[in-house]
């Protein structure tokens, strides 16, 4: 058993499906010259077999909900003064906007810069979203290529 050393403030997301944590990683964008960040792949997990577990320090008010679209089995521990102070289980969130790319190549946001792009909840089993703009369906369920974006980090939230 892997062990990492415990974190005194942060934000720990376990139980994530194996193979998604560079998924989240690439969404959260965290900033490393500001905070550590452990990323473990694979590791043993009594409930599912292999997960990955990312390690925020220091990056406690996080707006997880979007988390969800990526892998809703997915929990985030909040840690203050080393002891878990909320725990939070995702859940397959309804509408999304700026987690994942359009890929439709006439959509308005593959044209348009700045048109956020936004995603509805029309199948929660097949886990299937549907483009505000064009239409097409996206199924977020097994291996999904959609193209991650960047979350946007308010200063005031993150910084130190
Ligand atoms: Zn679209």
């Amino acid at each position: 058993m892997l062990v990492i050393n415990s974190i005194e403030q942060g934000i720990v997301i376990d139980h994530i499906t194996a193979g998604l944590g560079a998924k989240i990683l690439n969404y959260l964008d965290i900033d490393t010259s500001k905070h550590t960040v452990a990323f473990i792949m694979n590791a043993d997990s009594k409930k599912h077999g292999k997960k990955d577990v990312i390690k925020i320090n220091d990056v406690t008010d996080i707006d997880v909900a979007d988390l969800g679209l990526i892998d809703p089995t997915a929990t985030v521990n909040v840690i203050e003064a080393h002891k878990v102070v909320r725990k939070i289980q995702l859940s397959i969130p309804e509408k999304v906007i700026n987690v994942i790319k359009c890929k439709n190549p006439r959509c308005v946001t593959s044209i348009e810069r700045n048109a956020p792009h936004i995603f509805h909840l029309i199948n929660e089993e097949e886990r299937e979203y549907r483009c505000e703009y064009c239409d097409d369906i996206v199924c977020m369920k097994g291996d999904w290529q959609n193209e991650i974006l960047r979350k946007e980090w308010p200063s005031v939230r993150y910084g130190k």
